[in-house]
């Protein structure tokens, strides 16, 4: 069994050939595409990867709370990285993201796509056009023809205004304009509410439900997160309420504990849980589990980069749901663009008319582009067992660090043998 050999961290930033205006963060332009990467060596030498958005450079002191206890570990444990990442969890930081990178490498080691080893397939899934700015009604319009133009037969408008007609009239002209030929689903970037710059509107049940009514005079497919990730009695009596389906779920980070809560709840009618963000592949996968049990759907958030779009691809592919659910596929150009989200892969993930094959490689089903990587990315932590033994005595000393080593080595013996 391969052990964890070694772990590298690099701050990523990829910049995006415009600014680009997320509805969600209002006043806060994006000019580059950042994130944390992971990349996760096992003895034999195979590589996983696994990639968590970021501001900027936060996470900078991680690999000193990660690096000393995943190293020398089983790479392909499963539960065990699932234990690691919720004892990171107790000091308040969730890094679900980093799960991934494991299952990139148990699918290569087994010469299978992760999506296999989930029990589904590679094959082909359909998309939707993600949109990611507040737009005036007829420049959504005109963004809503292009998209369609290229093959995409669904699309997610984003409406975040004060102003509750403007979000309204987005919706009612959009769906008049182009509702004949394609889906259309509107995301209220409830949710998670960001004023960190700009100020937001703040939507309660009586809002949502009057939106809700509107979408449905509309008809519109799906409304995504209209009220608080938390908000489970609200959520509840919402979707209860709404002639159009609720979604909802992105970051609910708690994972699985939560997301079944509100399963049993009813909280959505659609849940979209990232397993980047909301407990990793493991968790999300009893999570679709659930919601087949239960008569609910799911389709997945995708919108981080282009590695947080492979881990959600190959979740999509494995589930009952393929068939029937179109999968986020962000695209808001001119600042957003696919080059600039997989900025740091070989191959990016381009749609071919609104569709696209789930890569048969295997692991997560992308190569990433080492030229790019010295680019864009610089790496911060390097963890391996010399180094280990260096950081253990220059942090504990001597004679701690062989009490440590003696615990770990008994641990070791003890699920050896059973
Ligand atoms: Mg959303």
């Amino acid at each position: 069994m391969p052990a964890i050999a070694r772990i590298e961290l690099f701050h990523v930033a990829v910049p995006l050939p415009r600014p680009f205006y997320p509805s969600w963060i209002p006043g806060l332009p994006q000019t580059e595409n950042r994130f944390t990467l992971i990349k996760v060596i096992t003895e034999d030498g195979v590589e996983g990867y696994g990639a968590g958005p970021a501001m900027g450079k936060e996470r900078a002191g991680l690999g000193e709370l990660l690096g000393p206890y995943l190293i020398g570990e089983e790479a392909t444990d499963i539960d065990l990285i699932q234990q690691r990442l919720r004892e990171v969890s107790y000091l308040g930081w969730r890094n679900w993201w980093v799960e991934p990178a494991f299952w990139d490498i148990k699918g290569k080691l087994a010469d299978q796509p992760v999506c296999e080893l989930l029990g589904g397939s590679p094959r082909d899934i359909k998309l939707y056009a993600s949109t990611g700015e507040v737009k005036s009604p007829p420049e959504r319009i005109e963004e809503a023809e292009r998209r369609y133009a290229e093959g995409f037969r669904a699309i997610k408008l984003r409406v975040h205004s004060f102003d509750e007609a403007e979000d309204i009239a987005q919706v009612v002209e959009t769906a008049r304009a182009v509702g004949d030929r394609m889906t259309i689903g509107v995301d209220a970037n409830q949710g998670w509410r960001v004023t960190v710059i700009g100020d937001a509107p703040l939507w309660d049940l009586a809002r949502a439900k009057r939106f809700a009514d509107a979408c449905f005079d509309a008809g519109v497919a799906w409304i995504e997160e209209p009220l608080p990730m938390d908000a489970y009695d609200e959520l509840a009596e919402l979707t209860a309420y709404s002639r159009v389906p609720i979604a909802g779920g992105e970051l609910n980070s708690q994972g699985l504990p939560e997301l079944r809560m509100m399963i049993q709840r009813r909280c959505y009618d659609i849940f979209q849980p990232d397993a980047v963000m909301a407990g990793g592949i493991a968790q999300v996968r009893e999570v679709i589990g659930l919601c087949q049990e239960h008569g609910l759907e799911y389709s997945p958030h995708t919108w981080t980069n282009g590695i947080g779009f492979a881990v959600n691809l190959q979740l999509m592919a494995a589930s009952p749901f393929a068939n029937d659910k179109d999968l986020e596929y962000p695209i808001a150009p001119p600042g957003w663009v696919v080059e600039a989200r997989d900025g740091i892969l070989e191959e990016p993930f381009s749609h071919d008319q609104g569709k696209l094959t789930v890569p048969s490689a295997p692991g997560l089903g992308f190569t990433i582009d080492r030229r790019a990587l010295r680019k864009y990315g610089r790496r911060f932590f390097v963890m391996d067992r010399k180094r280990l033994i260096w950081y253990s005595l220059r942090t504990r000393g001597l004679k701690i660090s062989r009490e440590i080593d003696q615990v770990k080595r008994e641990k070791m013996a003890r699920r050896a043998s059973g």
